[in-house]
């Protein structure tokens, strides 16, 4: 038997990209994407030519998180161009490939769902580009196995966590998989671990009446009868971080199991309204403690 042609055609494509990174989270919401995507926003800030790869075919929110809704890729000899952020930032998402998906969580079956990420390693023309990062679905599925099996010389994964004690058992499957797959572990980062300014500051609440927020102190109350429940943080699932931002266990984690922990990124209201509005919390100062905190991560990468 030879070599399998899908593989020899991605490594043919992979030519022109000198390093891959691939961001891991083993469950959703706790800024796996946000991290992807300011992680690219940085690498771009420092000059180098990025991809960015969302590779979540059932939730993409890259889109989104880049102020690319609504765009298409197109079609060349080269293959499926990327939609640029900048000159030297491409993003590829399969709801580029298919607006019509936009929006809506696509149901793709395994091997479709392999075919997909296959034909997105295959076909996506990324120029030479010093940085591929492939923001990841949540877990450890299929998706991760068909891109840790095809995609040669990976230089790392890194995965992003909560505080949450739920959240540091899954960073061991997600240290294990690596292990397993031998994908180096670049490190692992607790994300919403602690406040970035004082709970009285965060103004905004949204679904208070939610039954899912069941521990909110009376100081959290009494903040948002004061300000009112406006839409600032997006889900109460963060709230649910915050009760719970103790933090450290991450750190803990990767001693015990011996990878780099590479820091933490606070809870900040800037970074969401940062993120969903697809802009670089870098630009600007707003982001005055996550982007300082998110800038020391990336350096140590
Ligand atoms: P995932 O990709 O892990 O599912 P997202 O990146 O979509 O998670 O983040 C979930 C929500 O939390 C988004 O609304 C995002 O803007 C918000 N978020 C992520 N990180 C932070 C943070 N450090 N501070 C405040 N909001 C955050």
């Amino acid at each position: 038997k030879g070599p399998d042609p899908d593989l020899v055609a991605i490594a043919e494509r992979m030519t022109t990209v000198k390093h891959k990174i691939l961001v891991l989270s083993c469950k959703g919401g706790v800024g796996k994407s946000t991290f992807s995507a300011q992680l690219s926003f940085a690498l771009a800030g420092m000059d180098h030519q990025v991809g960015l790869m969302d590779i979540d075919i059932c939730g993409p929110s890259m889109p989104k998180m880049l102020g690319l809704e609504g765009q298409c890729s197109h079609k060349s000899n080269f293959g499926w161009s990327p939609v640029y952020v900048e000159d030297n930032l491409g993003v590829m998402s399969i709801s580029f490939m298919f607006p019509e998906c936009d929006g809506e969580p696509a149901i793709w079956r395994g091997p479709r769902k392999n075919g997909l990420i296959k034909q997105f390693l295959k076909d996506v023309y990324w120029r030479d580009i010093d940085y591929l990062v492939v923001d990841t679905p949540p877990g450890t599925s299929d998706e991760h196995i068909t891109i840790a099996s095809c995609l040669a010389g990976i230089d790392g994964a890194i995965i992003v966590t909560t505080p949450q004690e739920v959240a540091m058992v899954d960073v061991r499957k997600g240290v294990n998989f690596c292990k397993k797959k031998g994908v180096n572990v670049l490190g692992v980062v607790e994300n919403m671990s602690g406040l970035a300014q004082p709970l009285s500051d965060f103004k905004f609440m949204k679904k208070l009446g939610s039954s899912s927020v069941v521990d909110v102190t009376e100081d959290m109350i009494s903040c948002v009868r004061e300000n009112g429940p406006e839409l600032l943080l997006d889900d109460v699932y963060v709230w649910s971080q915050v009760l719970d931002s103790s933090g450290g266990g991450a750190e803990r984690m990767c001693e015990e199991m011996g990878v780099p922990f590479l820091g933490k990124v606070p809870l900040d209201p800037q970074l969401c309204r940062a993120a969903e509005r697809g802009k670089s919390c870098f630009e600007g100062n707003k982001c005055s403690v996550s982007a300082p905190a998110l800038k020391s991560i990336i350096e140590k990468v």
